[in-house]
């Protein structure tokens, strides 16, 4: 039997997982990350009042590859035959898959070698919220506002103060979503200040002590911060290469395969929010490229050229899923007419929402998707 062509995956979060997995039987895969387990993002969020779901979320990489090896590692180098760790040891491939994601601040998104740090850092800001009688959250993009309808929902006796730098939640999506959120936030006795941002709290900052001062000069009488201002590609090993650039987002910009630099490294694709997809830095968006790139790869290692095959197509518009606590939410769903009501509107949007996110978060998928038992504690 001919030898499997190799496959070298460079991050184990949304993508490097799924594109590994699907193609653990069909290359010699390798998946190289730092950490030991797999943090689950959207149940970061609610894991800081619902401390169980700490434990259901951070979920061990040990029964993602059948046949495959996980590496535990980080890259420092790519080049034309393989990959380059930081300790020096070098990986062969006949394709490398980059999708290093993006970062956020603790305790969201990590990828610390020690994981321990995160889960401290997880810990104690759940002990700050516990103690906390007022909280401002700054950004009211996805994050900033199921961040806001959990702590309500758990913690009813704190004040909770949103910052949103629009007039509503996620100004950058139809202004339904965005006013059935309000709505939502509001049903939890959320203060919501829009037009107004907080001029000393910076995207990728940790939780900071109040009061918090705003761009119009008043001050938030919290005695909490979370700052929530969105992530940050990670984009440090491509842009390395000489040929790699970076679009206005700070992404690497691709041709139509997802190659970030087809001339020097052909056989070299990336995927996720540290790439220039045409899609959102959502897991919604990384659900297009994940079967497109596991097709692709699987064409080329039967020795059809990758610009021979079919370019990338991302979301003309993609669904967005916004739980405001376990029981309410809202949800952009891009159909047409009346059918697209249904997902913000009180009550059927409530009930889609809960039952398509909010009630287990998806860490019962992803569970399942990386071969873990099921959680007892968790709904999943
Ligand atoms: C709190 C929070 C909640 C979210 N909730 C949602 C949600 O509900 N729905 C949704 O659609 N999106 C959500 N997102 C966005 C989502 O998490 C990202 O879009 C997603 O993580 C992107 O996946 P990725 O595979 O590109 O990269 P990531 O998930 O960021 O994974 C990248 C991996 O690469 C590893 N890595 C980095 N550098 C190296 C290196 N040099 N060598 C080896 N490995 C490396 C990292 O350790 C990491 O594990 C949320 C984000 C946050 C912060």
């Amino acid at each position: 039997m001919a030898s499997r062509q190799k496959l070298l995956v460079v991050g184990g979060g949304y993508v490097g997982c799924d594109v590994a997995r699907r193609l653990d039987q069909v290359m010699d895969v390798t998946l190289v990350e730092p950490k030991p387990a797999f943090l689950h993002a959207p149940a970061m969020i609610r894991a800081l009042v619902e401390p169980d779901l700490l434990t259901a979320a951070t979920i061990p990489y040990d029964g993602l590859l059948r046949e495959g090896r996980f590496v535990r590692g980080r890259v420092a180098a790519l080049h034309s035959k393989g990959v380059t760790l930081e300790d020096g040891t070098e990986i062969a491939s006949d394709f490398t898959l980059v999708a290093t994601g993006s970062s956020y601040n603790l305790p969201f998104k990590s990828s610390a070698e020690d994981i321990e740090v995160f889960l401290d850092a997880h810990r104690t800001l759940s002990d700050r919220i516990a103690q906390a009688r007022h909280i401002a959250i700054v950004g009211a993009g996805p994050v900033g506002t199921e961040l806001a309808g959990e702590i309500a929902t758990a913690r009813p006796d704190v004040q909770i103060t949103l910052i949103a730098a629009g007039p509503n939640p996620m100004p950058d999506l139809p202004e339904r979503l965005g006013r059935a959120l309000m709505n939502r936030l509001h049903r939890l006795g959320v203060k919501v200040i829009t037009h107004r941002t907080a001029p000393g709290i910076a995207a990728g900052m940790d939780a900071q002590d109040g009061p918090l001062g705003l761009s119009d000069g008043q001050d938030v009488a919290a005695d909490l911060v979370l700052p929530a201002l969105g992530a940050i590609p990670c984009t440090d090993l491509l842009s390395a290469l000489p040929s790699v650039r970076l679009d206005g987002a700070g992404r690497v910009v691709t041709d139509a395969w997802l190659r970030p630099a087809p001339g020097a490294l052909p056989g070299l694709l990336a995927g996720g929010d540290m790439a220039a997809t045409g899609d959102a830095m959502t897991i919604v968006g990384t659900l297009r490229q994940t079967p497109y790139l596991t097709k692709t790869l699987r064409a080329a290692a039967k020795g059809k050229p990758i610009d021979t095959q079919t370019p990338y197509r991302p979301w003309r518009e993609a669904p967005m899923l916004v739980p405001v606590g376990p029981r309410l939410g809202a949800t952009h769903l891009p159909l047409p007419g009346l059918l697209a009501l249904a997902g913000t509107m009180r009550g059927p949007g409530d009930t889609l929402t809960r039952l398509t996110k909010g009630r287990d978060l998806f860490v019962g998928k992803y569970r399942r998707l990386l071969g873990a038992q099921r959680f007892k504690g968790s709904r999943g």
